[in-house]
């Protein structure tokens, strides 16, 4: 089986105005260690279930980069004894944490795709995130020992006046040619500093029509330097598609450890506590089942159509007790969407992918 194992790391320096992610600003170091050691007994749990070499290795969150030295070598020493060697295993990071010696030991550590959260080069915008900006020559320099994706972010928010030039952004890609990238759109969560700013009136919406044309920039400017578009969000230079994430999108199993991860292993779906204390105590789980008939149906369904490559296919269907010729013939009348031989798939095009939950809703109405 190919499976991945996902690490989430919960702690940031500070939140992020926009962030809603399960993450904890405060980082004391017998925190960290009770968190590592909670790891240590997880890990131990399900490696007992597996009897194969984990696929891939993903330590996301938070912000992994600024786990100590040796916290983080416990975790890698952990995953490599429950799990074996993974042919993937990527890190995020964060631009202040990619010094050289961090890489030199992420390198030793068998870490081979580094994910930097670049967000935008627009020094405004970085300030009011309190994010910190990466040089060129910094990306370039990872780039050369390692898989780099740079993350981006749409500001779909803006100050009130303020104006953003996505191809300011667009011309650090041509810069850097990073073989990954995620190109994300901000959405705005309830409870965040931002949808404060949004209420009272500071930010703004920015208009669609703008979202649209650089949207548009985008894909036309990506397309012409090579990159292949093949999750809605995604794009990679051939062969470097993230194969962490393709594993989600195309119903492979993984192992979800730490404070709000999940997991999907032998037909059963679990969530973790988003109570660091909880978690820490050994009191991971938060739901624990098994999603049959068109529940599963629709979750496999949801996430594999968001792939522009494999689309949502009839082995995937039929794997999980559905019927492809009919998905297919209901699909065939949805506006954006290919059938294509065994495969349905989205229309890669702007206008259907700003609207691909309401599309992939449709197709799979008849199953919600
Ligand atoms: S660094 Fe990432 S996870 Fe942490 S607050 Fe910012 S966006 Fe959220």
């Amino acid at each position: 089986v190919k499976y991945g194992v996902y690490v989430h790391i919960p702690f940031c320096r500070s939140k992020c105005p926009y962030c809603d992610f399960v993450s904890f600003p405060e980082i004391l170091g017998e925190v960290i260690d009770g968190y590592v050691r909670s790891l240590a007994h997880e890990i131990s749990y399900w490696s007992a279930f597996v009897d194969s070499h984990a696929h891939t290795f993903y330590i996301g969150g938070g912000t992994p980069s600024l786990l100590p030295a040796d916290a983080l070598a416990r975790i890698v020493e952990l995953l490599y004894e429950g799990f074996g060697e993974p042919v993937e295993f990527t890190i995020e990071a964060n631009p202040e944490d990619l010094a050289d010696d961090n890489l030199a030991v992420w390198e030793r550590f068998g870490i081979n795709r580094i994910s930097v959260g670049v967000q935008t080069t627009n020094d405004g915008l970085l300030e009011k995130w309190g994010r910190r900006k990466i040089s060129a020559d910094r990306l370039k320099s990872i780039r050369r020992s390692f898989v780099l994706n740079m993350d981006f972010i749409y500001p779909t928010y803006l100050p009130t006046g303020w104006r953003y030039d996505v191809t300011e952004d667009v011309e650090l890609v041509k810069d850097v040619r990073p073989q990954h990238l995620s190109w994300y759109i901000l959405d705005l969560h309830p409870g965040t500093r931002l949808a404060g700013w949004v209420r009272s009136g500071q930010w703004h919406e920015v208009d669609e029509d703008i979202l649209l044309s650089d949207m548009q920039i985008i894909y036309d400017e990506l397309r012409a330097m090579g990159y292949l578009h093949y999750e809605i969000s995604n794009w990679a230079l051939p062969g470097f598609y993230s194969r962490h994430n393709l594993g989600y999108w195309q119903g492979r199993p993984y192992i979800g450890l730490g404070v709000s991860s999940s997991g999907f292993w032998a037909g059963f779906r679990w969530t973790n506590t988003i109570s660091l204390r909880d978690y820490i105590l050994g009191r991971w789980f938060d739901k624990f089942y098994r999603p049959v008939g068109n529940e599963i149906l629709v979750e496999i369904g949801s996430f594999a159509l968001r792939t522009l490559q494999d689309g949502l296919n009839r082995e995937l269907w039929e794997r999980y007790g559905g019927n492809f010729d009919e998905i297919a013939s209901h699909a065939a009348d949805v506006h954006g969407v290919i059938v294509s031989g065994d495969k349905i798939l989205l229309e890669d095009s702007v206008d259907v992918l700003m609207i691909s939950n309401v599309i992939i809703g449709e197709v799979l109405s008849p199953w919600l």
